[in-house]
């Protein structure tokens, strides 16, 4: 029997974001509505450390010599005054873990403490899009392998995603991955039912296409995205969606485009944010840049160092998206 290359690191990557996503299905089906009005960040802590514990451990238990550059630690955690949400953070993962006491899942979450590029290292957001998560809408759980500066190997979490943007309704959530050379494919998200292999759309008219970008304005310019959008011609309006989800949606085809503008200048994007979605995008068949349309770079840390914004299309549309950039001053 042959194993195709990266195999079992595609597995157990799957497993991980999908152990970690029914950890954060279990804490954001208890957010209390009004709580948020109290801006009451609790439930996206106890989500994300408890993810972060989860994903690291079994990454650490079938790869002990990986390092993971994961977005949070467990400093602030092991605080005194952390108790109470220390406690959540345990109880959500013993549901799903019942070996795990509190000193293990601290030292599981510190499993994510790495800092500095090595020449193979995976990278985590335990929660990705926290202020989707936080509203009850998209967030997603990003893992990806980096060797030798390439992404190797994607999984990504999308609970709350429907099959299709245009069909919210029916049962929403499901696993994107990818191995580089493979294909990107859509799993369930419990492990259930068949793969199928997700494709990016073939449009090739730039003012017919759909694009993507944040909710949060703060996280990318609405206001630039528009002037590109208008110049290309687009009258859709754009989906705005929080997190990874939006590479996702590209990668299969739901839209066509998916912009990430700098809001300031000095912002430097983190290599969680965008390692795992990427893989995705461009093992669907499409193109991934930064706004000048320079390939991203995964070689320098924890952060996207000699990048500025994102700029993601099926492929066809790429060079007139960069076009329409310069011209509006951005890229
Ligand atoms: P999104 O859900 O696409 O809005 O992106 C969420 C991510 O935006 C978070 O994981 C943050 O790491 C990242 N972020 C925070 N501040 C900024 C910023 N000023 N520009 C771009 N991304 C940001
Ligand atoms: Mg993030």
């Amino acid at each position: 029997m042959t194993m195709q290359i990266y195999q079992r690191e595609q597995d157990i990557a799957v497993a991980a974001v999908r152990e970690a996503a029914r950890l954060c299905q279990a804490v954001q089906a208890h957010i209390d509505p009004g709580v948020i009005e109290k801006k009451d960040r609790s439930p996206v802590t106890v989500a994300d450390f408890g993810s972060q514990a989860l994903v690291c451990r079994m990454i650490r238990e079938a790869f002990p010599g990986d390092p993971i550059i994961a977005e949070e630690d467990a400093t602030a955690l092991r605080q005194a005054d952390q108790a109470s949400v220390r406690e959540q953070v345990v109880s959500h993962v013993q549901a799903l873990r019942l070996d795990a006491t509190p000193e293990a899942v601290l030292d599981w979450i510190d499993f994510g403490d790495a800092q500095a590029y090595s020449e193979r290292f995976w990278t985590l957001d335990p929660i990705d899009g926290t202020k989707g998560f936080l509203r009850g809408q998209q967030y997603a759980v990003a893992l990806a392998l980096i060797v030798e500066g390439q992404v190797q190997v994607a999984a990504l979490a999308c609970p709350n995603l429907p099959i299709h943007l245009d069909a919210p309704g029916g049962k929403a959530g499901c696993v994107y991955t990818a191995v580089r050379g493979q294909g990107a494919l859509r799993l369930s998200l419990n492990g259930s039912g068949e793969s199928e292999v997700v494709r990016v759309s073939r449009l090739e008219g730039a003012g017919q296409a759909r694009f993507c970008e944040s909710v949060e304005s703060g996280h990318s310019s609405h206001s630039d995205a528009a002037a590109v959008a208008e110049r290309l011609g687009i009258t859709a309006a754009p989906a705005r969606l929080d997190s990874q989800a939006k590479y996702a949606v590209v990668a299969r085809g739901d839209a066509d485009i998916y912009l990430r503008l700098p809001t300031r200048p000095g912002y430097v994007e983190k290599i969680w944010d965008h390692a795992a979605g990427m893989l995705v995008v461009t093992e669907a068949g499409g193109t991934v840049t930064d706004v000048a349309g320079a390939p991203l770079e995964f070689h320098h840390g924890p952060r996207l160092n000699n990048n500025r914004g994102v700029v993601v299309t099926n492929g066809p549309l790429h060079a007139d998206v960069l076009a329409a950039l310069h011209a509006v001053g951005v890229g």
